[in-house]
């Protein structure tokens, strides 16, 4: 696409824009993939819409305010990418607009206060765990509450696991095949800690021993993906500082912080720690990657029960890393299980980081299709990799009535396996 935009005009994010607008050619074909252009029926709610937006605010020829909301409204869950004749890098492009976005203009006191509590407990388990509890009392009160707050307590699960916590270091079962690091993650300790537990299991009887580094912390991806690109770039140099560099892998189970690790070269651009930062992206792997590519070395007992599944491909796995059929082959060596696909497969359950708290109507219709999409099969169980789907999908189902279950892919392999 021409543009008129100013090398450098943004600052060091700005190179890797202009590449992702040059490449757009305005066919169209990413319109069909994207969720929001889907539920809006509007061209400025779609990937085009949006890269023509974004090139005139970047040009200086549209004022930041008239793209936000539209660019508010993109859950970041690149289903544009892979639709994409012309390889448009469409995260290339998003991510960093929101950063210099966040820059140019104010906010409303709601949305401000909304991010300030988000950006203030998710990234930190013990804050995250008080404030859920919090927002269980909140849930009483809720029409007293500013509305800004409402879809905050509406999120907050009804009950919550007890804490759990892994050791630093977890032997391999036999012979040693791997080493690896594992990122614990942040919300997914306090929402469901044992997806860490199935998956530290998994890896150890696979010969796998495991790294959980002390000082690790929250990928950053929530502050990236909502433009905070100093508390971005803080999370990301705490990681490079505390994974070791002996591993034969990064390992992370939660899809949203993999893919968000794996653009802590944009984050950290212009940086000097831009290169180190490169280099440890290119380690990152998701689990069910690592375990697909290293083998099962023993085949998972048979239960003599059928278990039908219908695999969930969250946005971050499959569009970000495309990681699709790796847990799907996990899962099918199984003795019994029936892998089911779910129809619009290609849409976005909702989650999205904090989409349910900012665009809480189009979360809700995005995930009550997706649990209407997950009963249809006729499956006994849903897997995913990822928590915010897992937490979205359970939520809706149960609002439907379903009785169906929604688990990692580490917890199945672990049920099946131990
Ligand atoms: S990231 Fe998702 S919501 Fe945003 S433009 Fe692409 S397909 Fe649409
Ligand atoms: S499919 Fe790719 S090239 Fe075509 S309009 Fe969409 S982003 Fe641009």
């Amino acid at each position: 696409m021409q543009h008129t935009i100013e090398p450098d005009s943004h600052g060091p994010l700005t190179a890797p824009m202009i590449r992702a607008v040059d490449a757009c050619v305005h066919c169209g074909f990413c319109l069909a993939a994207c969720p929001t252009y889907q539920e809006l029926g509007q061209e400025m709610d779609s990937p085009r819409g949006r890269i023509v937006l974004m090139k005139q605010v970047l040009e200086g020829k549209l004022p930041w305010q008239a793209a936000q909301p539209h660019i508010d409204r993109c859950l970041g869950c690149l289903a544009c990418e892979p639709a994409c004749p012309s390889g448009v890098p469409y995260r290339d492009l998003i991510s960093p607009f929101r950063a210099i976005a966040r820059t140019q203009f104010k906010r409303s006191f709601g949305q401000k206060l909304r991010h300030v509590l988000a950006s203030q407990t998710i990234p930190y388990p013990a804050r995250f765990r008080l404030a859920a509890l919090g927002g269980r009392l909140g849930k009483a009160v809720r029409p007293l509450l500013p509305k800004a707050l409402q879809p905050m307590v509406d999120l907050v699960p009804a009950t919550l696991p007890p804490a759990e916590s892994w050791p630093i270091v977890t032997p391999a079962v036999g012979e040693r095949r791997a080493r690896v690091a594992l990122l614990a993650g942040c919300a997914q300790q306090v929402l469901a800690p044992d997806i860490n537990t199935a998956t530290l299991a998994v890896l150890a009887a696979q010969g796998v021993e495991v790294i959980v580094p002390p000082t690790q912390g929250c990928c950053g991806g929530l502050a990236w993906h909502t433009g905070d690109l100093r508390a971005a770039q803080a999370f990301a140099r705490k990681n490079l500082d505390a994974f070791p560099a002996d591993v034969d892998a990064v390992l992370t189970n939660a899809a949203g912080c993999g893919s968000a690790m794996h653009e802590y070269h944009l984050v950290l651009r212009g940086t000097p720690d831009e290169a180190r930062a490169d280099a440890f992206r290119q380690r990152v792997t998701d689990v069910s990657f690592f375990l697909n590519r290293i083998g099962l070395r023993a085949s998972p007992r048979d239960s003599g029960r059928t278990l039908r599944i219908a695999y969930h491909d969250a946005c971050h796995l499959g569009n970000a890393q495309g990681v699709r059929d790796e847990p799907r082959a996990l899962l099918r060596a199984i003795p019994g299980v029936e892998i089911l696909e779910l129809a619009e497969a290609h849409l976005c359950c909702g989650s999205a980081g904090t989409y349910n708290l900012d665009q809480p109507e189009i979360a809700t219709s995005l995930g009550e299709q997706k649990a209407r999409a997950a009963i249809a099969t006729g499956a006994d169980v849903v897997a995913t990799g990822n928590i915010g789907c897992l937490t979205q999908l359970q939520a809706h189902l149960e609002k439907l009535g379903s009785p169906i279950r929604v688990r990692h892919t580490m917890q199945i392999l672990r049920d099946a396996y131990l």
